[in-house]
């Protein structure tokens, strides 16, 4: 069994979150991660409105008896959402742990912690990282460049970013972007997170609530099939390559340029939901991480969460093997 303090924070059996996912983290997959052992997460903004969230929360509490959060990302988007209400109905439910990102995270940071709630951060700078420690958040969900959705601006690859986080953090962080398997938790842990957070690799579950051709899609494709879009928006997003994210980033780099409005009708979220429930991999835009190329089945979320426990424990005995004292060393 792997003890970290994230396991212990969130009372969980392993160290694995499932982080928030616009359009999946819907309540039959938050709740069949939880039942899994690690902590499943419904975000709040796939709801159309606080009451509907309200709503998610209770049919997720009929899932499972464990205890799962709720995610809110704060990022432009085409209809402003309502953040104070998700957040508000949210604990008035009596959820108390939170997975918080994007910009200005400070007020509803602020409230959750009012509420002695649990807050996780994910962020993709040190720089953020250190202003969310300072205000409150239990742990940091730091998130490199591999992963899918919204890396930010600065580019820096989850290996070289945990290691900053390790230098510079005094609060527990688990790693985000690029983590499909037990090696991957491992080496997390080896970077000095407490866990893991997966987006991707929980969307190609049994429990997962998209298209089935989408998952075959996934397993289908390497790491070479992302692509970001955004990049001159000043909102980089990485996606699943299609007709049209390409078509996206052709339009941001025509003479000229592209403003959000020359790109809006490709890239809204309404016409990447329908993606998940047709099946049509080239509908619209979709998030996917390059840790899609890791991905070869659709297991349930026991099996999965069962497997990458298995696997890390068994990485982390190989490489406590590799140390040897003088007298064996002497022998070989
Ligand atoms: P949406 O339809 O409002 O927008 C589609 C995409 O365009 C999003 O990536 C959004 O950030 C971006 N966008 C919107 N307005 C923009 C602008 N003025 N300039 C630059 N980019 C702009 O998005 P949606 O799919 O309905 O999602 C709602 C919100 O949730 C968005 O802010 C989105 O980024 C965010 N989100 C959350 C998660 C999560 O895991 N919680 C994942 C993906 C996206």
């Amino acid at each position: 069994m792997l003890v970290t303090p994230l396991t212990k924070l969130l009372n969980i059996r392993v160290p694995l979150v499932q982080g928030g996912m616009q359009w999946v983290g819907l309540p039959q997959l938050a709740a069949a991660v939880s039942n899994a052992g690690g902590l499943g997460i419904l975000t709040a903004l796939t709801q159309p409105n606080p009451e509907a969230l309200r709503s998610a929360i209770r049919e997720t509490r009929k899932l499972t008896s464990k205890s799962f959060g709720v995610n809110i990302t704060l990022l432009p988007s085409i209809n402003p959402p309502d953040y104070e209400g998700y957040a508000r109905v949210s604990v008035e439910e009596g959820v108390r742990i939170f997975e918080t990102a994007g910009n200005n995270p400070g007020p509803l940071i602020k409230f959750f912690k009012s509420k002695d709630c649990i807050v996780i951060h994910k962020c993709t700078t040190i720089r953020h990282a250190k202003s969310a420690a300072r205000l409150g958040v239990d742990c940091l969900s730091i998130d490199g460049f591999e992963c899918a959705g919204h890396p930010g601006e600065e580019d820096i690859g989850g290996l070289v970013l945990l290691a900053r986080a390790a230098q510079e953090l005094n609060i527990p962080y688990i790693a985000s972007g690029g983590i499909a398997d037990g090696r991957g938790l491992a080496a997390s842990m080896a970077l000095g997170a407490c866990g893991a957070n997966m987006g991707s690799r929980f969307m190609c579950t049994v429990e997962s609530p998209i298209h089935q051709n989408i998952k075959d899609k996934i397993i289908a494709s390497t790491e070479q099939d992302t692509i970001h879009i955004f990049r001159t928006l000043n909102n980089t997003a990485r996606v699943f390559k299609n007709a049209v994210s390409k078509e996206v980033v052709a339009t941001e780099h025509r003479p000229g340029g592209a403003k959000f409005e020359d790109v809006r009708h490709l890239v809204s979220g309404a016409r990447g939901k329908v993606v998940y429930e047709s099946g049509d991999p080239d509908y619209g835009i979709w998030s996917a991480g390059i840790s899609i190329g890791l991905i070869n089945d659709c297991p349930t979320c026991e099996e999965l969460v069962s497997r990458i426990e298995r696997e890390a424990e068994e990485v982390i005995d190989r490489l406590a093997k590799l140390k040897v004292d003088n007298k064996e060393k002497a022998k070989l």
